[in-house]
Protein backbone atom coordinates (compact mmCIF):
# COMPACT_ATOMS: atom_id res chain seq x y z
CA UNK A 1 0.00 0.00 0.00
CA UNK A 2 1.63 3.41 -0.46
CA UNK A 3 2.06 5.73 2.07
CA UNK A 4 -0.62 8.32 2.34
CA UNK A 5 1.14 11.82 3.54
CA UNK A 6 -1.04 14.28 4.69
CA UNK A 7 -0.40 16.66 1.71
CA UNK A 8 -1.21 14.05 -0.55
CA UNK A 9 -4.91 12.98 1.17
CA UNK A 10 -5.31 16.83 1.19
CA UNK A 11 -4.42 16.69 -2.51
CA UNK A 12 -6.88 13.78 -3.35
CA UNK A 13 -9.10 15.47 -2.78
CA UNK A 14 -11.42 16.41 0.41
CA UNK A 15 -12.37 19.95 -1.16
CA UNK A 16 -15.97 20.74 -0.30
CA UNK A 17 -16.34 17.78 1.60
CA UNK A 18 -17.39 18.43 5.20
CA UNK A 19 -16.50 16.36 8.39
CA UNK A 20 -17.82 17.22 11.96
CA UNK A 21 -15.73 15.54 14.19
CA UNK A 22 -12.21 14.53 14.22
CA UNK A 23 -13.53 10.83 14.26
CA UNK A 24 -15.29 11.60 11.12
CA UNK A 25 -11.55 13.39 9.49
CA UNK A 26 -10.26 10.08 10.66
CA UNK A 27 -12.80 7.85 9.62
CA UNK A 28 -12.47 9.63 5.77
CA UNK A 29 -7.92 9.49 6.64
CA UNK A 30 -8.72 5.70 6.98
CA UNK A 31 -10.38 5.26 3.70
CA UNK A 32 -8.27 7.50 1.98
CA UNK A 33 -5.53 5.38 2.95
CA UNK A 34 -7.19 1.91 1.89
CA UNK A 35 -8.00 3.16 -1.32
CA UNK A 36 -4.93 4.17 -2.08
CA UNK A 37 -3.30 1.35 -4.96
CA UNK A 38 0.37 -0.10 -4.14
CA UNK A 39 3.15 1.65 -5.91
CA UNK A 40 7.04 0.63 -6.63
CA UNK A 41 7.80 3.52 -4.58
CA UNK A 42 7.51 2.44 -1.46
CA UNK A 43 9.11 -0.80 -0.88
CA UNK A 44 12.89 -0.05 -0.28
CA UNK A 45 15.15 -1.92 -3.13
CA UNK A 46 17.10 -5.31 -1.95
CA UNK A 47 19.90 -3.35 -2.56
CA UNK A 48 19.34 -0.74 0.52
CA UNK A 49 19.08 -3.15 2.81
CA UNK A 50 22.22 -4.48 2.09
CA UNK A 51 23.93 -1.28 2.27
CA UNK A 52 21.98 -0.64 5.55
CA UNK A 53 23.19 -3.71 6.83
CA UNK A 54 26.75 -2.90 6.08
CA UNK A 55 26.64 0.38 7.19
CA UNK A 56 29.00 1.18 10.04
CA UNK A 57 26.82 2.27 13.18
CA UNK A 58 26.96 6.00 15.08
CA UNK A 59 28.50 4.62 18.11
CA UNK A 60 31.89 4.41 16.31
CA UNK A 61 32.04 6.86 13.83
CA UNK A 62 29.81 9.96 15.24
CA UNK A 63 30.45 9.86 18.88
CA UNK A 64 28.45 8.47 21.70
CA UNK A 65 24.62 8.47 21.10
CA UNK A 66 22.99 10.61 23.64
CA UNK A 67 20.73 9.20 26.45
CA UNK A 68 16.77 10.09 25.55
CA UNK A 69 15.66 12.87 27.30
CA UNK A 70 13.52 11.61 30.19
CA UNK A 71 10.36 13.00 28.74
CA UNK A 72 10.09 14.82 26.07
CA UNK A 73 6.86 16.47 25.64
CA UNK A 74 4.64 15.57 22.31
CA UNK A 75 1.49 16.47 23.99
CA UNK A 76 1.53 20.22 22.52
CA UNK A 77 2.46 19.02 18.43
CA UNK A 78 0.15 16.20 18.62
CA UNK A 79 -2.81 18.39 19.72
CA UNK A 80 -1.87 21.50 17.31
CA UNK A 81 -1.63 18.68 14.28
CA UNK A 82 -4.76 17.52 15.16
CA UNK A 83 -6.33 20.78 14.83
CA UNK A 84 -4.85 21.65 11.48
CA UNK A 85 -5.49 17.75 10.64
CA UNK A 86 -9.48 18.63 11.55
CA UNK A 87 -9.36 22.44 10.10
CA UNK A 88 -7.78 21.27 6.64
CA UNK A 89 -10.68 18.61 6.56
CA UNK A 90 -13.38 20.95 7.17
CA UNK A 91 -12.65 24.24 6.44
CA UNK A 92 -12.75 24.63 2.25
CA UNK A 93 -9.17 25.89 0.77
CA UNK A 94 -10.12 29.57 -0.05
CA UNK A 95 -11.06 29.95 2.93
CA UNK A 96 -7.78 28.87 4.77
CA UNK A 97 -6.22 30.85 2.34
CA UNK A 98 -7.09 34.08 3.04
CA UNK A 99 -6.68 33.31 6.82
CA UNK A 100 -2.84 32.73 6.07
CA UNK A 101 -2.93 30.39 9.12
CA UNK A 102 -0.88 27.46 7.10
CA UNK A 103 1.48 29.54 4.93
CA UNK A 104 4.59 26.80 5.95
CA UNK A 105 2.24 23.99 3.62
CA UNK A 106 3.98 23.64 0.42
CA UNK A 107 1.95 22.79 -2.48
CA UNK A 108 4.79 22.20 -4.51
CA UNK A 109 6.12 18.91 -5.87
CA UNK A 110 9.69 18.52 -4.12
CA UNK A 111 12.88 18.60 -6.43
CA UNK A 112 13.09 14.88 -7.28
CA UNK A 113 15.35 12.37 -5.90
CA UNK A 114 16.88 15.46 -3.51
CA UNK A 115 16.21 16.54 0.02
CA UNK A 116 16.83 19.33 2.21
CA UNK A 117 17.31 17.91 5.54
CA UNK A 118 15.83 20.21 8.97
CA UNK A 119 16.18 20.17 12.50
CA UNK A 120 14.10 21.77 15.04
CA UNK A 121 13.97 22.70 18.54
CA UNK A 122 17.60 22.91 19.29
CA UNK A 123 20.53 23.38 20.20
CA UNK A 124 20.71 20.92 22.61
CA UNK A 125 23.76 19.73 24.64
CA UNK A 126 25.24 16.71 23.31
CA UNK A 127 22.00 15.94 21.00
CA UNK A 128 23.70 19.38 18.62
CA UNK A 129 27.08 17.49 18.62
CA UNK A 130 26.49 14.25 17.76
CA UNK A 131 23.42 15.71 14.98
CA UNK A 132 26.31 17.04 13.47
CA UNK A 133 28.70 14.20 13.82
CA UNK A 134 26.43 12.26 11.67
CA UNK A 135 26.11 15.09 9.38
CA UNK A 136 30.23 14.95 8.80
CA UNK A 137 30.27 11.06 8.89
CA UNK A 138 27.98 11.33 5.53
CA UNK A 139 29.26 14.58 4.25
CA UNK A 140 25.08 15.99 4.23
CA UNK A 141 24.36 19.12 4.80
CA UNK A 142 21.28 20.52 6.72
CA UNK A 143 19.38 22.98 7.96
CA UNK A 144 19.10 23.93 12.36
CA UNK A 145 15.68 25.89 13.27
CA UNK A 146 17.09 26.99 16.51
CA UNK A 147 14.57 28.67 19.34
CA UNK A 148 16.35 31.88 20.30
CA UNK A 149 15.48 30.95 24.49
CA UNK A 150 18.33 27.96 23.77
CA UNK A 151 20.62 30.40 21.57
CA UNK A 152 20.93 32.44 24.67
CA UNK A 153 21.22 29.33 26.87
CA UNK A 154 24.09 27.58 24.66
CA UNK A 155 26.15 29.69 22.51
CA UNK A 156 28.48 27.35 22.30
CA UNK A 157 26.72 24.76 20.35
CA UNK A 158 25.36 27.39 18.34
CA UNK A 159 29.30 28.20 17.40
CA UNK A 160 30.02 24.41 17.03
CA UNK A 161 26.70 24.18 14.43
CA UNK A 162 28.62 27.87 13.04
CA UNK A 163 31.74 25.93 12.35
CA UNK A 164 30.75 22.93 10.67
CA UNK A 165 31.12 23.12 7.05
CA UNK A 166 27.90 20.98 6.57
CA UNK A 167 24.90 22.77 8.41
CA UNK A 168 23.13 26.75 8.57
CA UNK A 169 21.58 28.39 11.17
CA UNK A 170 17.76 29.24 11.02
CA UNK A 171 15.43 30.89 13.51
CA UNK A 172 12.42 28.95 15.28
CA UNK A 173 10.85 31.69 16.93
CA UNK A 174 12.12 33.12 20.95
CA UNK A 175 10.09 30.52 22.82
CA UNK A 176 8.00 28.14 20.78
CA UNK A 177 4.78 29.63 21.35
CA UNK A 178 1.65 28.73 19.00
CA UNK A 179 1.89 31.78 16.56
CA UNK A 180 -2.12 30.65 16.64
CA UNK A 181 -3.05 31.27 19.98
CA UNK A 182 -0.92 34.26 21.09
CA UNK A 183 -2.09 37.86 20.22
CA UNK A 184 -0.28 39.71 17.24
CA UNK A 185 2.11 42.03 18.87
CA UNK A 186 3.21 39.04 20.91
CA UNK A 187 4.04 37.62 17.68
CA UNK A 188 5.96 40.12 16.81
CA UNK A 189 7.90 39.46 19.99
CA UNK A 190 8.80 36.40 19.00
CA UNK A 191 10.27 37.26 15.73
CA UNK A 192 11.75 40.22 16.22
CA UNK A 193 13.77 38.82 19.33
CA UNK A 194 14.26 35.68 17.94
CA UNK A 195 16.22 37.66 15.40
CA UNK A 196 18.19 39.98 16.99
CA UNK A 197 20.16 37.17 18.58
CA UNK A 198 20.62 34.93 15.74
CA UNK A 199 20.74 37.09 12.53
CA UNK A 200 24.51 37.57 12.43
CA UNK A 201 24.44 33.35 11.77
CA UNK A 202 21.00 33.02 9.88
CA UNK A 203 22.63 34.07 6.96
CA UNK A 204 20.19 33.34 4.99
CA UNK A 205 17.04 34.98 6.64
CA UNK A 206 15.23 31.48 7.33
CA UNK A 207 12.21 30.97 9.90
CA UNK A 208 10.23 28.30 10.29
CA UNK A 209 6.88 28.78 12.80
CA UNK A 210 6.98 26.68 15.51
CA UNK A 211 4.32 23.89 14.68
CA UNK A 212 3.97 25.09 11.21
CA UNK A 213 1.34 27.71 12.32
CA UNK A 214 1.41 31.03 10.45
CA UNK A 215 -0.93 34.41 10.68
CA UNK A 216 -1.49 37.00 7.87
CA UNK A 217 -0.20 39.51 10.44
CA UNK A 218 3.40 37.53 11.11
CA UNK A 219 4.09 36.21 7.56
CA UNK A 220 3.74 40.04 6.20
CA UNK A 221 6.16 41.30 8.99
CA UNK A 222 8.61 38.02 7.83
CA UNK A 223 8.51 39.52 4.50
CA UNK A 224 9.14 43.19 5.17
CA UNK A 225 12.45 41.70 7.50
CA UNK A 226 13.39 40.06 3.98
CA UNK A 227 12.83 36.76 5.82
CA UNK A 228 11.76 33.54 4.42
CA UNK A 229 9.11 30.94 5.37
CA UNK A 230 10.17 27.23 5.67
CA UNK A 231 7.81 24.59 5.52
CA UNK A 232 8.19 20.87 4.86
CA UNK A 233 7.32 18.50 2.43
CA UNK A 234 7.92 15.32 5.02
CA UNK A 235 7.19 15.63 8.52
CA UNK A 236 9.42 12.44 9.96
CA UNK A 237 6.77 12.48 12.59
CA UNK A 238 9.40 11.79 15.02
CA UNK A 239 7.43 13.27 18.27
CA UNK A 240 4.07 10.94 16.74
CA UNK A 241 6.45 7.86 17.91
CA UNK A 242 7.04 6.57 21.28
CA UNK A 243 10.56 6.20 22.64
CA UNK A 244 10.09 1.96 21.89
CA UNK A 245 9.42 3.62 18.12
CA UNK A 246 6.03 2.92 17.87
CA UNK A 247 2.91 5.26 16.97
CA UNK A 248 -0.73 4.37 17.88
CA UNK A 249 -3.63 4.67 15.15
CA UNK A 250 -4.39 8.33 15.86
CA UNK A 251 -1.52 9.32 15.17
CA UNK A 252 -0.51 6.87 12.70
CA UNK A 253 -3.77 8.35 10.69
CA UNK A 254 -2.53 11.92 11.07
CA UNK A 255 0.82 11.05 9.75
CA UNK A 256 0.21 8.81 7.29
CA UNK A 257 1.86 5.70 9.11
CA UNK A 258 1.72 2.80 6.79
CA UNK A 259 0.03 -0.68 9.01
CA UNK A 260 3.43 -2.17 8.63
CA UNK A 261 5.54 0.58 10.08
CA UNK A 262 3.79 1.29 13.09
CA UNK A 263 6.55 -0.11 14.79
CA UNK A 264 9.08 0.97 13.05
CA UNK A 265 10.36 4.72 12.93
CA UNK A 266 13.16 3.86 10.88
CA UNK A 267 10.82 1.94 7.90
CA UNK A 268 8.13 5.06 8.12
CA UNK A 269 10.92 7.83 7.56
CA UNK A 270 12.30 5.92 4.34
CA UNK A 271 9.10 4.71 2.76
CA UNK A 272 7.23 8.83 3.82
CA UNK A 273 10.66 10.05 1.53
CA UNK A 274 9.83 7.27 -0.97
CA UNK A 275 6.05 8.65 -1.55
CA UNK A 276 7.19 12.43 -1.72
CA UNK A 277 10.48 11.62 -3.64
CA UNK A 278 12.13 13.73 -2.05
CA UNK A 279 12.03 17.19 -0.48
CA UNK A 280 12.69 19.12 2.75
CA UNK A 281 12.53 16.81 5.65
CA UNK A 282 11.32 17.90 9.25
CA UNK A 283 12.93 16.09 12.27
CA UNK A 284 13.75 17.75 15.57
CA UNK A 285 16.78 17.31 17.78
CA UNK A 286 14.80 16.69 20.73
CA UNK A 287 13.41 13.26 20.27
CA UNK A 288 15.12 10.10 20.67
CA UNK A 289 13.20 8.56 17.10
CA UNK A 290 15.75 10.93 15.29
CA UNK A 291 18.80 10.73 17.05
CA UNK A 292 18.78 6.81 17.29
CA UNK A 293 17.75 5.80 13.34
CA UNK A 294 19.49 9.50 11.51
CA UNK A 295 22.79 7.33 10.96
CA UNK A 296 20.78 5.11 9.32
CA UNK A 297 18.26 7.06 7.58
CA UNK A 298 20.78 9.09 5.49
CA UNK A 299 23.16 5.66 4.54
CA UNK A 300 19.62 4.47 3.43
CA UNK A 301 18.54 7.09 1.43
CA UNK A 302 22.22 7.72 -0.15
CA UNK A 303 21.76 3.77 -1.44
CA UNK A 304 18.54 4.95 -2.97
CA UNK A 305 20.06 7.19 -5.06
CA UNK A 306 18.98 10.70 -3.16
CA UNK A 307 20.82 13.58 -2.86
CA UNK A 308 21.71 16.01 0.18
CA UNK A 309 21.31 19.36 -0.29
CA UNK A 310 21.16 22.59 1.63
CA UNK A 311 18.30 24.84 2.01
CA UNK A 312 20.97 27.41 0.13
CA UNK A 313 20.72 25.43 -2.59
CA UNK A 314 19.18 27.24 -6.02
CA UNK A 315 17.17 23.66 -6.38
CA UNK A 316 15.42 24.89 -3.22
CA UNK A 317 14.52 28.60 -3.27
CA UNK A 318 10.89 27.57 -4.76
CA UNK A 319 9.94 26.21 -2.09
CA UNK A 320 10.62 28.91 0.23
CA UNK A 321 8.30 31.83 1.08
ZN1 LIG B 1 9.42 23.36 16.80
Amino acid sequence: MAFLGYNNAQKITLRGMRCTSIVGALSLLTLLITAIPASAGDTAPETNKNSAAAAPSPSTNAGTLPASPDKVDTAQIKKHRMVKLTERLTTDEETLKKSCRYESDIPLTPPAKEIALTFDDGPEPIQTEYILAILKKHRVPATFFMIGEKIQTHPELVKLVQESDYALIANHSWSHPNFHDIPVEEQSLEIQKSNAISETFNTHQLFRYPYGNASCESNQLLKSMGQKIVGWHVDSCDWAFDHKGSVDLKEALSCGVLAQNRKNYLEHVISSVHAHNGGIVLMHEIHPNTLKNLDEIITRLLADGYVFKSLADDHFQKYLK
